[in-house]
């Protein structure tokens, strides 16, 4: 038998188990899954958890239950690649061989980068939510928070869920005023970009509703190290933002055990073609989700359209054909923006978010770049759709290609 292991049953790899499970000739081909742990978080989840809106077990299921039956599952730690010889080393001394290797190891909030961060003040008044234990933590801190400066800060890029932090502000802005408070919080927002968000279209309706909500925003700024005696955060320009409170989406690298493997950049992502995801190195190497070095969002929709490519270009390579499948960069999602409304963006990798309706071009029923009631509904049934149709691999009625019908050049 020939061997498919993917490294990793997140978001990314689950899916791809899935559909490989029913693609591959499997009179021919075995797939192994390998994952630390059996624990799948839903990840955009965590955001909910500081305002009380989740509990944390709304975001937790066992990992096996989204593995098809015919897929070997196998909890272990991987130490290390072997591109040359085509294994896999695990902790404690296991090899496991493959014919195709798929990555889906995602990317790790790693806040010991940043010089300042993980000391005395660590859950205590500064916090990520980008971690299961940092949104817990964080709760339990906003729940007495009485007044005072609330910082988010984005460290460097790039992050997972680029939206993340902003939908944090918006949900901090709303939480504060529902407890009568917001008057007594001075809301700031740090970003390395220029802007709100990366795209000018999008940037201007962002840079509105943080305007009306009345948050600072502080662009630029590139986060050199925090000082946790004084409350603190430097930038590399020597700006300084006073905190009583920090929330930071810390540094993102790929997985530590990638460094040695020969496949990656210098922050550990798996170097891939844009459009096939086969390995810039390794042809029987492919990688997706947050893992690769895709030039579009860390994302799980990014995760989910690329997977119907993938998929494609596996079965190919499987059957000794070069993968012929083409990513395009299709990303799109929900905004939070407080108060039970949300936007909604769509992009590629060459279009930008562009005001329109979606799914159904001139139908919606959501409104692109529009604040409504309903894009707060669909952000809250993602969970739902999450688990029972997105990880298994069920069919959805939105297309994984990116298309401008529907959409408004501005
Ligand atoms: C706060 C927050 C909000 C978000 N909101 C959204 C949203 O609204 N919309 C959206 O599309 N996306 C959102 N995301 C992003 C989304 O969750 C990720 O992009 C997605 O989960 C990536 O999937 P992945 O499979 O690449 O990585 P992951 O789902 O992180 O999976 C990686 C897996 O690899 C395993 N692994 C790693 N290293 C090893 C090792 N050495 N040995 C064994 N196993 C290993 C891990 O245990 C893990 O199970 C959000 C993320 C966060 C943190």
């Amino acid at each position: 038998m020939k061997k498919v292991v993917i490294l990793g049953a997140g978001t990314a790899g689950t899916i791809m188990a899935n559909k490989l499970a029913k693609m591959l000739d499997r009179k021919e081909w075995e797939i192994e899954v390998l994952d630390r742990n059996n624990i799948h978080y839903y990840q955009p989840g965590f955001l909910f958890i500081p305002f009380g809106i989740y509990s944390p077990k709304d975001v937790v299921k066992k990992k096996d239950a989204f593995i098809p039956r015919n897929v070997k599952f196998t909890v272990a730690d991987i130490l290390s690649i072997d591109a040359e010889e085509n294994v896999v080393n695990l902790v404690g001394g296991e090899a496991i061989r493959y014919d195709i290797l798929i990555v889906a190891t995602g990317t790790v909030p790693t806040p010991s980068e940043t010089p300042g961060l993980v000391g005395e003040r660590w859950y205590k008044n500064i916090f990520d939510f980008y971690t299961f234990e940092g949104a817990v933590a964080l709760h339990d801190y906003l729940k007495d928070f009485r007044g005072g400066k609330l910082v988010m800060t984005i460290t460097e890029l790039p992050y997972k869920c680029p939206i993340a932090p902003l939908e944090f502000v918006f949900l901090a802005d709303a939480f504060f005023a529902k407890k009568g408070i917001r008057d007594k919080v001075e809301i700031i927002y740090t970003t390395p970009m220029s802007g709100a968000f990366t795209k000018p279209v999008a940037t201007k309706m962002l840079s509105s509703v943080l305007e009306e909500k009345n948050i600072t925003v502080v662009t630029d700024f590139y986060v050199e190290g925090v000082d946790e005696e004084k409350n603190i955060i430097r930038s590399y320009d020597g700006r300084e933002v006073e905190f009583d409170g920090l929330v930071v989406v810390p540094v993102n690298l790929g997985e530590e055990f990638l460094a040695s493997s020969g496949l990656v950049d210098d922050m550990n992502y798996v170097q891939v073609d844009k459009g096939t995801m086969q390995s810039v190195h390794k042809p029987n190497v492919f990688a997706i989700g947050d893992a690769a070095n895709l030039p579009t969002s860390k994302a799980g929709s990014v995760a989910h359209f690329a997977a119907d490519v993938l998929a494609e270009n596996i079965v190919e390579y499987a059957n000794g054909k070069a993968p012929s499948h083409q990513f395009d960069g299709h990303a799109n999602c929900f905004i939070e923006t407080g108060h039970g409304k949300g936007t909604l963006i769509d992009f590629d990798y060459t279009n930008e978010p562009l005001p329109g309706m979606y799914p159904l071009p001139g139908i919606g029923p959501m409104k692109l770049l529009g604040v409504t009631r309903l894009n707060h509904w669909g952000k809250l049934a993602f969970k739902l759709i999450y688990w029972e149709f997105l990880l298994k691999n069920r069919r959805l009625p939105v297309s994984s290609k990116f298309s401008l019908a529907g959409k408004k050049k501005v």
